[in-house]
């Protein structure tokens, strides 16, 4: 019995012979809706993802099924577009300090509510970025304004690109998905349920992104390092914030520059609210407005290493292979998520890259911070992921001056990050140990092949880190090889160190103004003020704070 005619939506698990045969998709959804095949006029892909508990592995799918009907057109994702008129020099208008996920999202979101977005971002445009990603490579130099994290398109850039996030119930990541789409992402993050871009498509989608601002009468300047804030006291006590000034980077192009501005003298930018979008890895944001006497906040991060293993061998583990079975060309990279709780604290899995690179995330020369990026196909010989451990705002004051120090985080960090240096030998060679080796304290003898260019120099990371962090990771490492047997091996590597998880200082707000609470018309947003942790929550926060603007 076929029934009326209506549209189902259902969901089916399928072999991978099955769902590489889209005609066989028919008959299933028939059989699941108990009606003949010939009653179903078409079938739509809405979702899949891979159900890989049991081998063998399959496909969960959401399909949309018409029955003796046709769907409805496809909707024209493609064709996001800015529903408001352009803005002009008369429009309200907002600074947007960063131009990240954060920062250029809350243009997007401003420009569709009419305001002007004025975009200050201290590093260069991702294709001119693009060059200065070489010398850390090739010499272990770090470019200190343009690098994996600072410059269009913020950390997101030159990352892996996963676009999925826990965040879902502050916002709409199907917008964010239909944003990226119309800006050459591809289609395909629509209905996947792990999408990624990767770094070769990525810098495209940020530069259609900001021409897309442009084009509607935003603003948007590189190598303007916003390096002061304008804080007016008001008679309530409270502070304004009316402005930024910024110091114009020496290599600036042309069409960057202000009106009038110069190299020699700061510049300044007036506007009623300024969004402060500047990222984690701003730590000079922080120094500045703890000098300036605006609040800040400790708070919670987390620590650690990244580990690299082959990624076939991770694909034996994920898929179920016998030892000399290749993966199914249906298959991605396998990923993997581990996560467990000692003594109050996570140990988790973070930004795991298959088939990735682990590189150098450092923003100064003296500094060493490891992190992972992969190309849209995944298909390096490698899949790393971070493997950190909570740090609690209590074991951060051991580097802090006095209890109250409350970037005290931030001097953790460095002080690892500036042990990483030291250990690896400088220019940008990161301290490594096989994993086995780091179980047991000894340094390993030699190290396996890795993804990481600048190169590695055999450590104890366990004489790197504090006893805590390392006692746990080495828990944490017990638990998950049960979790996923063969996880400890000889081939596991681990570079040192992932410190850059998320901020240690939360700059607060208001809950209902999202200004901060003394100072009137700053925004802080994004991964920088806390609020945020990954592209898509970031990019989130930019689009709820424009709401917030007037
Ligand atoms: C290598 C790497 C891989 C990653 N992979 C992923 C991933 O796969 N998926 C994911 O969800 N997340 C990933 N992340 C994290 C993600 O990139 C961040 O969570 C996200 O970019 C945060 O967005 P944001 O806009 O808040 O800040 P950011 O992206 O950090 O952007 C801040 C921007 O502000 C600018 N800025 C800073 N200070 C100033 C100043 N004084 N004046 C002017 N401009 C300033 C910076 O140059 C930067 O462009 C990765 C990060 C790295 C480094």
């Amino acid at each position: 019995m076929s029934g009326a005619a209506r549209i189902e939506v259902i969901d089916v698990v399928v072999s991978l012979a099955q769902f590489e045969d889209k005609d066989s998709w028919l008959k299933i959804a028939g059989r699941k809706l108990k009606c003949h095949p010939s009653s179903i006029e078409e079938v739509r892909l809405i979702k899949q993802s891979i159900d890989a508990r049991k081998s063998p592995v399959k496909m969960q799918l959401r399909l949309e099924v018409g029955v003796c009907m046709p769907l409805p057109p496809e909707e024209e994702v493609t064709k996001w577009k800015f529903t408001a008129e352009p803005v002009t020099d008369e429009s309200p208008r907002a600074i947007i300090v960063g131009a990240g996920p954060c920062g250029l999202f809350a243009a997007l979101e401003l420009l569709q509510l009419g305001i002007k977005p004025i975009i200050l971002e201290r590093g260069k445009d991702a294709s001119s970025r693009r060059f200065d990603l070489a010398p850390i490579m090739r010499e272990g130099r770090v470019i200190e304004e343009s690098n994996y994290c600072f410059g269009e398109g913020g950390a997101g850039t030159f990352s892996d690109g996963k676009l999925y996030t826990r965040a879902k119930k502050r916002g709409s990541v199907a917008l964010i998905y239909q944003i990226l789409v119309a800006h050459g992402a591809p289609e395909n993050i629509l209905t996947e349920a792990h999408p990624h871009i990767g770094s070769n498509l990525l810098p495209k989608v940020v530069m259609a992104i900001r021409e897309s601002i442009r084009a509607q009468g935003g603003e948007v300047h590189f190598g303007q390092k916003v390096v002061d804030f304008v804080l007016k006291s008001q008679n309530n006590g409270q502070q304004r914030c009316t402005g930024v000034k910024t110091q114009l980077r020496a290599d600036a192009k042309e069409e960057d520059y202000a009106n009038g501005q110069t190299h020699e003298e700061l510049y300044l930018w007036e506007a009623d609210s300024v969004i402060l979008a500047t990222g984690h890895s701003a730590r000079d944001i922080y120094y500045l407005l703890n000098d300036k006497g605006v609040a800040l906040e400790k708070k919670s991060f987390a620590m650690g290493v990244r580990i690299e293993h082959p990624q076939a061998f991770i694909d034996k583990l994920q898929y179920h292979l016998k030892s000399d079975e290749k993966r199914s060309s249906v298959l991605p990279a396998s990923r993997y998520s581990l996560a467990t709780k000692l003594d109050n604290r996570g140990i988790h899995s973070f930004c795991m890259c298959p088939g990735g690179f682990v590189v150098p995330a450092a923003t100064e020369n003296d500094e060493v911070v490891v992190n992972g990026m992969s190309l849209s196909r995944r298909d390096s010989y490698f899949a790393n992921s971070g493997m950190v451990v909570t740090v609690l705002p209590e074991d951060t004051t051991p580097y802090g001056d006095g209890p109250d120090d409350v970037l005290a985080g931030i001097k953790m960090q460095k002080q690892v990050e500036r042990n990483a240096s030291i250990a690896g030998g400088g220019k940008q060679k990161a301290p490594a140990q096989r994993l086995v080796d780091f179980m047991e304290g000894k340094v390993s003898e030699t190290l396996p092949k890795t993804s990481y260019f600048p190169g590695l120099t055999s450590c104890d990371l366990n004489e790197l880190i504090t006893t805590k962090i390392s006692g746990l990771l080495k828990e944490g490492f017990k638990k998950f090889n049960q979790q996923m047997r063969g996880y400890i091996c000889e081939d596991a590597l681990l570079i040192g160190f992932e410190t850059r998880t998320s901020s240690p200082v939360k700059i607060p707000r208001d809950p209902i103004t999202l200004e901060h609470p003394e100072v009137r018309g700053l925004y802080p947003a994004g991964e920088g003020a806390g609020f945020a942790g990954g592209i898509i929550s970031a990019a989130m926060d930019g689009i709820n704070i424009a709401h917030k603007i007037n």
